[in-house]
């Protein structure tokens, strides 16, 4: 079975996050993998693990995106392609879900690609419109926000949580199917795999390798466009409440005032 898994690079959530002053959100080295991708590179490492074949990390980002490819070699992909041009900056996600299939559309040339898993979504763009544009691209049938995934021969099957309603969805591979942080517990890299990812290939390709022409992504292919951003004030500071004997009426009314009863 061949695997694509498609990882981003994105500003830690855990770190200063900022925007520079075209709007964007700044990239950098200190950029990590997607914390919800350990999800959809540990799905496909079990998959392939359980079926045998092979897995493909893929990312489209800058220079330094390439840390996302390492950590899903380091995870245990078997190779990785990063796709990066500077004529892709400004893309829109329907802009990087284009460059995603076109790349998909080459690593499937050499072998044909039977399945294509995606995160949740990204800590930083956070639309999850990715998968089911790439989905479009690529006229694959999309099963989307999966908490299970399972391959029987040539068919996929996921369980998807919808409010009070699970839903069990198939379809034929070739598929997309994006995993939610439910879906599994990703596992740690560990030295050996560290070790073991600095022997294994990653492919950089451009748009030209592609096909692609700048018009169909980047800024000049966006069909949507960041206006504004801003950073989210500070929250005000609360309100503390000494009780002195009377801090249940002054609790009551801090409520009433605000009209939760
Ligand atoms: C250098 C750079 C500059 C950009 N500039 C802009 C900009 O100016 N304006 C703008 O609107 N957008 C921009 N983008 C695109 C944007 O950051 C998103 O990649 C894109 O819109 C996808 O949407 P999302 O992040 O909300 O993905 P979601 O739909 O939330 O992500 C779902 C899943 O899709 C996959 N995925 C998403 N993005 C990628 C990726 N790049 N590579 C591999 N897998 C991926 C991951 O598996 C992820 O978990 C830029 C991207 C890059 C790399």
């Amino acid at each position: 079975m061949r695997i694509v898994v498609c990882v981003k690079h994105v500003p830690d959530i855990q770190g200063e996050r900022s925007f520079g002053a075209d709007a964007r959100v700044v990239r950098g080295e200190d950029d990590v993998l997607n914390e919800l991708d350990e999800n959809a590179v540990e799905a496909a490492l079990v998959l392939a693990e359980e079926h045998g074949g092979e897995v493909v990390a893929l990312t489209v980002g800058p220079d330094a995106a390439a840390g996302a490819v390492r950590k899903a070699l380091q995870l245990g992909a078997g190779k990785a392609v990063h796709v990066s041009d500077a004529r892709i900056v400004g893309a829109d996600v329907i802009g990087t879900a284009v460059v995603l299939a076109a790349a998909i559309r080459k690593i499937g040339a050499a072998e044909p690609v039977d399945l294509v898993v995606t995160g949740m979504a990204s800590l930083d763009g956070l639309t999850s419109m990715l998968p089911a544009a790439l989905a479009a691209c690529l006229d694959l049938p999309a099963l989307t926000l999966a908490a299970e995934v399972s391959v029987t021969g040539t068919t996929v099957r996921v369980r998807r949580d919808v409010g009070e309603v699970g839903e069990v969805l198939e379809a034929d591979l070739p598929a997309l199917v994006s995993v939610t942080d439910q879906a599994n517990e990703p596992r740690y890299p560990n030295f050996k795999g560290i070790m073991a990812a600095k022997k294994k290939p990653v492919e950089v390709l451009t748009l030209d390798d592609l096909g692609l022409d700048a018009g169909e992504t980047g800024a000049a292919g966006a069909r949507t466009r960041v206006v504004d951003a801003q950073i989210r004030p500070p929250r005000p500071q609360g309100q503390i409440l000494i009780d002195s004997g009377d801090a249940g009426l002054a609790l009551a009314a801090f409520i009433a005032e605000r009209k939760f009863i």
